[in-house]
């Protein structure tokens, strides 16, 4: 990895992924599903079930070793995120067992480095349980256009053992076309009948060789081929497709404008509706125009 270019979080970034590559050579995995709690043990640490009062995990040293807690009450695609997520923490501890970034990133408080192990840790769990070239591997099986499509979250999701959030996530990542994932949540009105839908989270971009075509007033900067967009909070608002993809069951394509402070793209969407009510949601893949 070159030296200049590169935050300190694009670093730890770059640190966490390589962890999970060389987790996954030297447990010889070559195929998915990949379950974290089976990774955990070849590698010493030890996991267990348990009731955890709003925790979904928990990393303890032990004085037989680390030991990773999950909560029992969870599903198993988020036990599964849980304990990868946990054995990304143990990247992070000093010899006593206390997080070691807490202690470099004392500057920022703690509060800015519990943020970023954390966001870490879910950086390594995705790229544990949803490794890249297996990812893409099996996306590209079931790509439906030039772009991924919303259509091969739920079937990536079974195959990685992972929730259908999570995967939608990576979809984003890893798709060809510069993509942005949204999940829609209810802003008004009833799980039977929503009225108004909100974003309720969304993706940032991240170009890998960014098209000339890339407009300028999206770019926050460009460092070594990595391009990233100021879609850390794209708006746009719910239209009918929303509606429809949460009281339908299929794919809805639809053509929608995605702003940001100063521009406005044109963007082929499509969304789709997963779980059933009252958890019922709906995620949208966004594909800016003339990037696809
Ligand atoms: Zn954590």
């Amino acid at each position: 990895m070159p030296d200049d270019g590169y935050s300190i979080k694009d670093r730890a970034s770059y640190f966490i992924k390589t962890r999970a590559w060389n987790i996954i050579s030297e447990c010889g995995i070559i195929n998915p599903p990949i379950m974290a709690a089976q990774v955990a043990s070849k590698l010493g640490i030890n996991v267990s079930e348990t009731y955890l009062d709003g925790a979904s995990g928990l990393l303890e040293p032990t004085e037989k070793g680390l030991q990773i807690k999950l909560n029992a009450e969870e599903i198993q695609v988020r036990k599964n995120f849980s304990c990868a997520h946990e054995l990304m923490h143990t990247y992070f501890l000093d010899g006593k067992g206390r997080s070691f970034i807490e202690t470099v990133m004392k500057i920022d408080g703690f509060n800015a480095a519990r943020n970023l192990e954390e966001r870490l840790c879910n950086t390594g769990a995705a790229e544990l349980l949803m490794p890249r070239d297996m990812f893409k591997q099996a996306a590209n099986k079931l790509r439906f256009s030039v772009a991924s499509s919303v259509a091969s979250i739920e079937p990536l999701a079974k195959m990685f053992s992972c929730s259908v959030d999570a995967t939608s996530i990576r979809v984003a990542e890893l798709s060809p076309a510069p993509c942005t994932r949204i999940r829609w949540k209810i802003a008004n009105g009833t799980p039977e009948e929503p009225t108004a839908f909100r974003i309720e989270h969304s993706t940032e971009f991240k170009l890998e060789s960014p098209p000339k075509a890339y407009p300028e007033a999206l770019r926050l900067r460009s460092t070594k081929g990595i391009l990233r967009s100021k879609f850390y909070k794209p708006k746009m608002d719910a239209s009918e497709a929303v509606f429809r993809a949460y009281s339908g069951e299929g794919v809805v394509r639809s053509d929608e404008r995605l702003r940001t402070n100063t521009v406005s793209i044109p963007c082929y969407v499509e969304s789709k509706g997963f779980s059933r009510v009252p958890w019922r949601n709906v995620i949208s893949l966004a594909f800016p125009k003339g990037l696809l």
